[in-house]
Protein backbone atom coordinates (compact mmCIF):
# COMPACT_ATOMS: atom_id res chain seq x y z
CA UNK A 1 0.00 0.00 0.00
CA UNK A 2 1.63 3.37 -0.75
CA UNK A 3 1.08 5.39 2.37
CA UNK A 4 1.80 8.79 2.50
CA UNK A 5 -0.43 10.50 -0.28
CA UNK A 6 0.10 13.91 -0.94
CA UNK A 7 -2.70 16.52 -1.33
CA UNK A 8 -4.90 16.05 -3.86
CA UNK A 9 -6.82 17.43 -6.64
CA UNK A 10 -10.89 16.83 -4.61
CA UNK A 11 -14.14 16.78 -7.15
CA UNK A 12 -16.72 16.58 -5.28
CA UNK A 13 -19.86 14.82 -7.11
CA UNK A 14 -23.77 16.11 -6.81
CA UNK A 15 -26.40 14.96 -8.94
CA UNK A 16 -29.42 17.13 -8.82
CA UNK A 17 -33.18 16.86 -9.90
CA UNK A 18 -34.85 19.88 -9.50
CA UNK A 19 -33.06 20.78 -6.18
CA UNK A 20 -33.74 24.57 -6.73
CA UNK A 21 -34.47 25.27 -3.11
CA UNK A 22 -31.53 23.47 -1.47
CA UNK A 23 -28.59 24.81 -3.98
CA UNK A 24 -27.63 27.62 -2.73
CA UNK A 25 -27.47 26.58 0.93
CA UNK A 26 -25.24 23.40 -0.45
CA UNK A 27 -22.87 25.64 -2.27
CA UNK A 28 -22.18 28.06 0.18
CA UNK A 29 -21.40 25.21 2.79
CA UNK A 30 -19.18 23.22 0.71
CA UNK A 31 -17.48 26.42 -0.89
CA UNK A 32 -16.26 27.08 2.63
CA UNK A 33 -15.11 23.79 2.98
CA UNK A 34 -13.25 23.39 -0.08
CA UNK A 35 -11.62 27.06 0.98
CA UNK A 36 -10.84 25.39 4.57
CA UNK A 37 -9.39 22.07 3.47
CA UNK A 38 -7.51 24.02 0.91
CA UNK A 39 -6.07 26.21 3.38
CA UNK A 40 -5.64 23.45 5.58
CA UNK A 41 -3.58 21.39 2.76
CA UNK A 42 -6.04 18.63 2.60
CA UNK A 43 -6.68 19.35 -1.20
CA UNK A 44 -4.90 20.76 -3.93
CA UNK A 45 -5.86 23.74 -5.85
CA UNK A 46 -8.11 23.08 -9.10
CA UNK A 47 -11.06 21.06 -6.49
CA UNK A 48 -13.90 21.60 -7.50
CA UNK A 49 -17.61 20.61 -6.68
CA UNK A 50 -19.60 18.96 -9.85
CA UNK A 51 -23.12 19.56 -10.65
CA UNK A 52 -24.75 16.82 -12.62
CA UNK A 53 -28.01 18.36 -13.53
CA UNK A 54 -30.25 14.87 -13.54
CA UNK A 55 -32.85 16.89 -16.34
CA UNK A 56 -34.48 18.79 -13.81
CA UNK A 57 -37.73 20.90 -14.55
CA UNK A 58 -36.82 23.75 -12.20
CA UNK A 59 -34.44 26.31 -12.36
CA UNK A 60 -31.18 24.35 -10.82
CA UNK A 61 -29.81 24.30 -14.08
CA UNK A 62 -30.03 28.02 -14.46
CA UNK A 63 -29.01 28.21 -10.78
CA UNK A 64 -25.66 26.01 -11.82
CA UNK A 65 -24.56 28.02 -15.08
CA UNK A 66 -25.15 31.20 -12.49
CA UNK A 67 -22.76 29.60 -10.14
CA UNK A 68 -19.90 28.40 -12.58
CA UNK A 69 -19.27 32.22 -13.67
CA UNK A 70 -19.98 33.99 -9.76
CA UNK A 71 -18.10 31.15 -8.15
CA UNK A 72 -14.39 29.19 -8.98
CA UNK A 73 -15.35 26.04 -7.77
CA UNK A 74 -18.53 25.17 -8.91
CA UNK A 75 -18.38 23.10 -12.44
CA UNK A 76 -21.97 22.04 -14.38
CA UNK A 77 -22.82 18.45 -15.85
CA UNK A 78 -26.26 18.71 -17.95
CA UNK A 79 -27.72 15.16 -19.04
CA UNK A 80 -29.77 15.35 -21.81
CA UNK A 81 -32.98 14.12 -19.36
CA UNK A 82 -34.09 12.43 -16.30
CA UNK A 83 -31.81 9.22 -15.82
CA UNK A 84 -32.10 8.48 -12.23
CA UNK A 85 -29.91 9.33 -9.07
CA UNK A 86 -27.82 6.34 -10.08
CA UNK A 87 -27.40 6.83 -13.55
CA UNK A 88 -26.54 11.22 -12.88
CA UNK A 89 -24.23 9.84 -10.10
CA UNK A 90 -22.44 7.73 -12.72
CA UNK A 91 -22.06 10.26 -15.30
CA UNK A 92 -20.55 13.40 -12.68
CA UNK A 93 -18.39 10.31 -11.53
CA UNK A 94 -16.69 8.83 -15.03
CA UNK A 95 -16.93 12.67 -16.10
CA UNK A 96 -15.32 14.88 -12.85
CA UNK A 97 -11.68 15.83 -13.41
CA UNK A 98 -9.70 14.88 -10.19
CA UNK A 99 -7.36 12.85 -8.19
CA UNK A 100 -9.89 12.12 -5.66
CA UNK A 101 -13.87 12.01 -6.50
CA UNK A 102 -16.19 12.25 -3.30
CA UNK A 103 -20.08 11.66 -4.20
CA UNK A 104 -22.88 13.08 -1.97
CA UNK A 105 -26.50 14.10 -2.30
CA UNK A 106 -27.85 17.82 -3.09
CA UNK A 107 -29.52 18.29 0.03
CA UNK A 108 -26.51 17.63 2.49
CA UNK A 109 -28.73 15.28 4.83
CA UNK A 110 -24.93 13.37 4.76
CA UNK A 111 -22.22 15.37 6.91
CA UNK A 112 -19.91 17.38 4.57
CA UNK A 113 -17.69 17.67 7.75
CA UNK A 114 -16.84 14.27 7.37
CA UNK A 115 -15.49 14.88 3.82
CA UNK A 116 -12.40 16.10 5.73
CA UNK A 117 -11.87 12.50 7.72
CA UNK A 118 -12.51 10.66 4.19
CA UNK A 119 -9.50 12.79 2.46
CA UNK A 120 -7.46 11.67 5.61
CA UNK A 121 -8.39 8.25 5.15
CA UNK A 122 -7.26 8.69 1.34
CA UNK A 123 -4.21 10.34 2.27
CA UNK A 124 -3.31 7.40 4.23
CA UNK A 125 -3.60 5.08 0.96
CA UNK A 126 -7.39 4.22 1.15
CA UNK A 127 -8.55 4.16 -1.93
CA UNK A 128 -12.52 3.73 -1.15
CA UNK A 129 -13.81 5.65 1.89
CA UNK A 130 -17.55 4.39 2.72
CA UNK A 131 -19.57 6.98 4.46
CA UNK A 132 -21.99 4.81 6.76
CA UNK A 133 -24.98 6.25 8.53
CA UNK A 134 -24.52 5.46 12.63
CA UNK A 135 -27.79 6.67 13.63
CA UNK A 136 -31.28 6.75 11.56
CA UNK A 137 -33.70 8.60 14.46
CA UNK A 138 -34.24 11.05 11.81
CA UNK A 139 -35.88 8.81 9.33
CA UNK A 140 -39.38 7.53 10.06
CA UNK A 141 -39.67 4.29 11.67
CA UNK A 142 -41.03 2.72 8.29
CA UNK A 143 -38.30 3.57 6.05
CA UNK A 144 -36.07 2.78 8.85
CA UNK A 145 -37.20 -0.69 9.41
CA UNK A 146 -37.26 -1.21 5.64
CA UNK A 147 -33.89 0.35 4.77
CA UNK A 148 -31.82 -1.86 7.30
CA UNK A 149 -34.44 -5.04 6.70
CA UNK A 150 -33.36 -4.65 3.06
CA UNK A 151 -29.01 -4.47 3.57
CA UNK A 152 -29.79 -8.02 5.93
CA UNK A 153 -31.63 -9.29 3.39
CA UNK A 154 -28.93 -8.30 0.50
CA UNK A 155 -26.25 -9.97 2.68
CA UNK A 156 -28.51 -13.09 3.17
CA UNK A 157 -28.67 -13.27 -0.75
CA UNK A 158 -24.56 -12.86 -0.58
CA UNK A 159 -24.62 -9.31 -2.31
CA UNK A 160 -21.55 -8.24 -0.95
CA UNK A 161 -22.65 -4.63 0.62
CA UNK A 162 -21.51 -2.09 3.58
CA UNK A 163 -24.19 -1.91 5.71
CA UNK A 164 -26.02 1.32 6.21
CA UNK A 165 -24.05 2.84 3.28
CA UNK A 166 -25.78 4.80 0.95
CA UNK A 167 -23.73 6.82 -2.42
CA UNK A 168 -21.47 8.88 0.37
CA UNK A 169 -18.31 7.42 -0.74
CA UNK A 170 -14.77 8.86 -1.60
CA UNK A 171 -13.38 7.09 -4.31
CA UNK A 172 -9.72 7.40 -5.91
CA UNK A 173 -8.76 8.13 -9.42
CA UNK A 174 -7.68 4.20 -9.69
CA UNK A 175 -11.14 3.31 -8.54
CA UNK A 176 -13.12 5.42 -10.56
CA UNK A 177 -11.05 4.14 -13.24
CA UNK A 178 -12.07 0.48 -12.30
CA UNK A 179 -15.48 1.48 -12.51
CA UNK A 180 -15.45 2.86 -15.63
CA UNK A 181 -15.18 -0.47 -16.56
CA UNK A 182 -18.29 -1.84 -15.51
CA UNK A 183 -21.00 -1.54 -18.27
CA UNK A 184 -24.03 -2.61 -16.67
CA UNK A 185 -27.34 -0.28 -17.42
CA UNK A 186 -29.05 -1.22 -14.22
CA UNK A 187 -26.66 0.61 -12.23
CA UNK A 188 -26.63 -0.11 -8.38
CA UNK A 189 -23.79 1.40 -7.19
CA UNK A 190 -23.05 0.81 -3.65
CA UNK A 191 -23.45 -3.03 -5.00
CA UNK A 192 -20.94 -2.51 -7.43
CA UNK A 193 -18.27 -0.71 -6.02
CA UNK A 194 -17.03 -3.45 -2.94
CA UNK A 195 -16.42 -5.26 -6.07
CA UNK A 196 -13.67 -3.77 -7.29
CA UNK A 197 -11.34 -4.44 -4.21
CA UNK A 198 -8.76 -1.81 -3.37
CA UNK A 199 -8.07 -0.56 0.17
CA UNK A 200 -11.38 0.67 1.92
CA UNK A 201 -12.58 1.98 5.15
CA UNK A 202 -15.47 3.51 6.71
CA UNK A 203 -16.63 6.82 8.42
CA UNK A 204 -19.54 6.68 10.67
CA UNK A 205 -21.57 10.16 10.70
CA UNK A 206 -25.27 10.80 12.24
CA UNK A 207 -27.43 11.73 8.58
CA UNK A 208 -29.40 14.35 9.19
CA UNK A 209 -33.28 15.79 7.74
CA UNK A 210 -33.07 17.41 4.43
CA UNK A 211 -33.19 21.05 4.94
CA UNK A 212 -35.54 22.23 2.30
CA UNK A 213 -37.20 20.47 -0.72
CA UNK A 214 -39.06 16.91 -0.72
CA UNK A 215 -37.35 13.70 -1.21
CA UNK A 216 -36.81 12.90 -4.84
CA UNK A 217 -37.35 8.97 -4.21
CA UNK A 218 -40.78 8.20 -3.95
CA UNK A 219 -41.30 4.76 -2.81
CA UNK A 220 -41.57 3.81 -6.39
CA UNK A 221 -38.59 4.39 -7.32
CA UNK A 222 -37.47 3.40 -3.85
CA UNK A 223 -38.99 0.02 -5.25
CA UNK A 224 -37.51 -0.34 -7.89
CA UNK A 225 -33.45 0.46 -7.02
CA UNK A 226 -34.46 -2.61 -3.84
CA UNK A 227 -35.61 -4.89 -6.75
CA UNK A 228 -32.47 -3.85 -8.93
CA UNK A 229 -30.05 -4.23 -5.91
CA UNK A 230 -31.01 -8.15 -5.37
CA UNK A 231 -31.55 -9.08 -8.95
CA UNK A 232 -28.54 -7.34 -10.37
CA UNK A 233 -26.25 -9.51 -8.05
CA UNK A 234 -27.69 -12.60 -7.06
CA UNK A 235 -29.06 -15.35 -8.11
CA UNK A 236 -30.83 -16.48 -5.11
CA UNK A 237 -34.51 -15.95 -5.80
CA UNK A 238 -34.13 -18.35 -8.98
CA UNK A 239 -32.24 -21.01 -6.84
CA UNK A 240 -35.48 -20.72 -4.01
CA UNK A 241 -37.83 -21.25 -6.86
CA UNK A 242 -36.08 -24.26 -8.03
CA UNK A 243 -35.94 -25.75 -4.05
CA UNK A 244 -39.32 -25.08 -3.70
CA UNK A 245 -40.15 -27.25 -6.85
CA UNK A 246 -37.90 -29.90 -5.31
CA UNK A 247 -40.08 -29.65 -1.83
CA UNK A 248 -43.45 -29.78 -3.40
CA UNK A 249 -42.57 -32.85 -5.95
CA UNK A 250 -41.22 -34.43 -2.35
CA UNK A 251 -44.79 -33.27 -0.50
CA UNK A 252 -46.62 -34.28 -3.84
CA UNK A 253 -45.10 -37.74 -3.61
CA UNK A 254 -45.42 -38.57 0.01
CA UNK A 255 -49.42 -37.38 -0.41
CA UNK A 256 -49.15 -39.73 -3.10
CA UNK A 257 -48.10 -42.61 -1.16
CA UNK A 258 -50.45 -41.72 1.66
CA UNK A 259 -53.24 -41.67 -1.09
CA UNK A 260 -52.74 -44.95 -2.13
CA UNK A 261 -52.53 -46.56 0.98
CA UNK A 262 -55.94 -45.24 2.08
CA UNK A 263 -57.51 -46.85 -1.20
CA UNK A 264 -55.84 -49.96 -0.80
CA UNK A 265 -55.98 -50.72 2.92
CA UNK A 266 -58.96 -48.79 4.37
CA UNK A 267 -62.36 -47.86 2.44
CA UNK A 268 -62.68 -44.57 3.45
CA UNK A 269 -61.11 -43.42 0.11
CA UNK A 270 -63.91 -40.55 -1.36
CA UNK A 271 -63.39 -39.41 -4.28
CA UNK A 272 -62.90 -35.07 -3.08
CA UNK A 273 -63.54 -31.90 -4.60
CA UNK A 274 -60.37 -30.53 -2.44
CA UNK A 275 -58.28 -32.80 -3.23
CA UNK A 276 -58.01 -32.30 -7.22
CA UNK A 277 -59.21 -28.54 -7.42
CA UNK A 278 -56.40 -27.68 -3.96
CA UNK A 279 -53.52 -28.65 -5.95
CA UNK A 280 -54.78 -26.73 -9.05
CA UNK A 281 -54.39 -23.52 -7.63
CA UNK A 282 -51.22 -24.40 -5.10
CA UNK A 283 -49.37 -25.34 -8.07
CA UNK A 284 -50.86 -22.30 -10.49
CA UNK A 285 -50.05 -19.65 -7.79
CA UNK A 286 -46.52 -21.59 -7.71
CA UNK A 287 -45.98 -21.46 -11.65
CA UNK A 288 -47.56 -17.92 -11.85
CA UNK A 289 -44.88 -16.47 -9.10
CA UNK A 290 -41.66 -19.02 -10.82
CA UNK A 291 -42.32 -17.27 -14.09
CA UNK A 292 -42.67 -14.04 -12.58
CA UNK A 293 -39.40 -13.87 -11.22
CA UNK A 294 -37.90 -15.90 -14.14
CA UNK A 295 -39.28 -12.54 -15.97
CA UNK A 296 -37.36 -10.61 -14.03
CA UNK A 297 -33.87 -12.13 -15.10
CA UNK A 298 -35.17 -12.33 -18.53
CA UNK A 299 -36.07 -8.56 -18.35
CA UNK A 300 -32.02 -7.46 -16.86
CA UNK A 301 -30.96 -9.47 -19.65
CA UNK A 302 -33.18 -7.69 -22.08
CA UNK A 303 -31.99 -4.72 -20.77
CA UNK A 304 -28.27 -5.89 -20.66
CA UNK A 305 -28.03 -7.36 -23.94
CA UNK A 306 -28.96 -3.57 -25.63
CA UNK A 307 -25.76 -1.97 -24.12
CA UNK A 308 -27.91 1.14 -24.63
CA UNK A 309 -25.77 4.25 -23.53
CA UNK A 310 -26.87 5.11 -19.70
CA UNK A 311 -26.93 9.08 -20.37
CA UNK A 312 -25.83 11.58 -22.33
CA UNK A 313 -24.42 15.03 -21.77
CA UNK A 314 -25.60 17.73 -23.03
CA UNK A 315 -23.41 20.56 -21.73
CA UNK A 316 -20.27 20.86 -19.57
CA UNK A 317 -19.26 23.83 -18.09
N1 LIG B 1 -31.73 12.62 -7.67
C1 LIG B 1 -31.35 12.62 -9.02
N2 LIG B 1 -32.23 12.11 -9.94
C2 LIG B 1 -33.45 11.59 -9.59
C3 LIG B 1 -33.79 11.56 -8.21
C4 LIG B 1 -32.91 12.08 -7.27
O1 LIG B 1 -30.27 13.07 -9.39
O2 LIG B 1 -34.19 11.16 -10.49
C5 LIG B 1 -30.78 13.18 -6.67
C6 LIG B 1 -31.35 14.24 -5.74
O3 LIG B 1 -31.29 15.52 -6.34
C7 LIG B 1 -30.44 14.13 -4.52
C8 LIG B 1 -30.11 12.64 -4.50
O4 LIG B 1 -30.41 12.13 -5.80
O5 LIG B 1 -29.25 14.87 -4.68
C9 LIG B 1 -30.86 11.88 -3.43
O6 LIG B 1 -32.23 12.18 -3.52
P1 LIG B 1 -33.12 12.49 -2.23
O7 LIG B 1 -32.35 13.32 -1.25
O8 LIG B 1 -34.41 13.08 -2.69
O9 LIG B 1 -33.35 11.02 -1.66
P2 LIG B 1 -33.58 10.59 -0.12
O10 LIG B 1 -32.49 11.24 0.67
O11 LIG B 1 -34.93 11.08 0.24
O12 LIG B 1 -33.48 9.09 -0.16
MG1 LIG C 1 -31.96 13.14 0.67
Amino acid sequence: MNSQRKPAVLAVVIPCYNEEEVLPETVKQLTELMQEMERDGLTDAGSAIWFVDDGSKDKTWELIEGYVVSNPYIRGLKLARNRGHQNALLAGLENATGDVLISIDADLQDDIQVIKTMIMEYHKGIDVVYGVRSVRELDTPFKRITAEGYYHLLKKMGVNIVFNHADFRLMSRRAIEALKAYEEVNLFLRGIIPTIGFPSSTVEYARAARFAGESKYPLKKMLALAADGITSFSAVPLRLIAALGFFIFLFSMGLSTWVFFVKVFTNHATPGWASSVLPMYLLGGIQLLSIGVLGEYVAKMYMETKKRPRYFIQEKI
